[in-house]
């Protein structure tokens, strides 16, 4: 493997290094479900785990072993695991390390499906306590006898909160703890979970990893940080060999070989593409939305702006020393008595649309659409006032962004 410097060098190089017919620089499609082998005695081993190989595409195919490679790589991790979508590999994750009677610690600020999934945990005999993980003495108050694991994200969506990331990592490791950390809204050019000790990290693929909106994928990643000697869920068959693959052995056949939810080829072909500009679509959002945010920040019309690149941000310090940028979602409320679909409809170059990490600023309002369901008190003790609206910021030119904006409100 070519070891180079950057991070967008190692990943336009990564395809190139592994040995196909022909010398394609681009890893193939591989559509085959089964692999066939000339003698028994090698189909044999692959199936012991005695050869490396391929066998059926539900566990992996030639194409997605490139793809685990290189997000391995991006986030200087040891091994990875990609699944259909995000919420796949969360879900994957949580099922085949978790059994009845564990407690787990969450940030009470998630994404909105990952609190979904973990109210269904509930269901099957998880504990849950979500606490406030910007304080690190609110996740140390948590802890209870039968603690696992800690789960938090790295930028919260739509408030922008930044949770203790340094802080957490040193106590999960003090308290032997699996910490795991979902890097979705930084992704690994903006931030790697490795460096704050983060035992599994996940990523959504959809978002900034393959870029332009256009497919799902999803990812586990072993850090190396974690002595799974320590962890009571591995099973026997496979707390075998060296303890750091204990996990993805046992992630890849509890979850991705027994409960299905595989990536294809034709979708890791296309992340593996998106992948190439992470970098540059992510340096190009980023300051289009600190742009907006400062621009936002002095404007007669809104009330607050909620963005890490803002030094008014409470967690702007440890953004600034963590994270390359401050990333590209950027929420706001409108001040009281202005209407913001009005604002959204006279704002051209936006898309009325959810999801993040698109190359087009995609922007919708918080209470009458995502925490619509939760009502207006409930949305109030989350933070979500009736008047934000949250923005995807892409990869447009600034100057037309700025102008939308400010025409839009000046509409109003
Ligand atoms: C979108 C998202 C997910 C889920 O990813 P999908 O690929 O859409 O399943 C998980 N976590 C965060 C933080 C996300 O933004």
């Amino acid at each position: 493997m070519i070891k180079l410097k950057g991070f967008t060098s190692n990943i336009v190089h990564h395809d190139r290094q592994q040995d196909y017919n022909d010398n394609p620089i681009h890893t193939p499609i591989y559509n085959s479900v089964p692999y066939g082998y000339k003698k028994t005695q090698d189909l044999m081993d692959v199936f012991q785990g005695k050869a490396t190989g391929q066998s059926y595409a539900r566990q992996s195919t030639p194409t997605t072993d490139s793809l685990q490679s290189m997000i391995t790589q991006a986030e200087s991790g040891l091994d990875s695991l990609v699944f259909a979508t995000g919420m796949g590999a969360i879900s994957a994750t949580f099922l085949s390390m978790l059994k009845q009677g564990d407690h787990l610690i969450a940030s009470r600020y998630l994404f909105g499906n990952s609190y979904s999934l973990i109210t269904t945990l509930e269901n099957f005999g998880v504990e849950i306590t979500l606490v406030d993980a910007t304080d690190i003495q609110q996740v140390k108050a948590a802890k209870q006898d039968n603690t696992l694991m800690v789960f938090v994200e790295t930028i919260a969506n739509p408030g922008t909160q930044i949770v203790d990331l340094e802080a957490i990592g040193d106590w999960c490791e003090e308290q032997k703890l699996v910490y795991f950390v979902d890097n979705t809204m930084t992704s690994p050019y903006l931030f790697q979970p490795v460096r704050v000790k983060a035992s599994l990290v996940i990523n959504s693929l959809s978002k900034y990893f393959s870029g332009h909106g256009t497919v799902l994928g999803g990812a586990v990643t072993e850090t190396g940080q974690y002595d799974w000697t320590n962890y009571p869920n591995i099973f026997e068959a496979y707390r075998k060999g060296d303890p750091s693959k204990w996990a993805m052995k046992q992630i890849k056949k509890k979850s991705l070989r027994d409960m299905g939810g595989s990536l294809s080829s034709d979708a890791a072909y296309q992340i593996a593409v998106g992948a190439e500009t992470m970098a540059l679509r992510m340096d190009r959002s980023c300051a289009n939305a600190l742009a907006l945010a400062q621009m936002l920040d002095n404007h007669d019309k809104v009330e607050a702006v909620y963005y890490p690149g803002l030094a008014a941000h409470p967690q702007h310090d440890k953004a600034s020393k963590l994270f390359k940028h401050y990333g590209s979602i950027l929420s706001f409320d409108l001040k009281e008595g202005y209407d913001c679909a009005e604002l959204l409809d006279a704002i051209e170059i936006i898309v009325n649309a959810t999801h993040l990490g698109d190359n087009r600023t995609l922007a919708l309002p918080m209470a009458s659409t995502i925490f619509y369901e939760m009502g207006p008190e409930n949305r109030a003790k989350a933070g979500i006032s009736e008047q934000m609206i949250r923005c995807s910021i892409g990869i447009e030119d600034t100057e037309d962004l700025l102008e939308g904006f400010k025409q839009g409100l000046a509409s109003l």
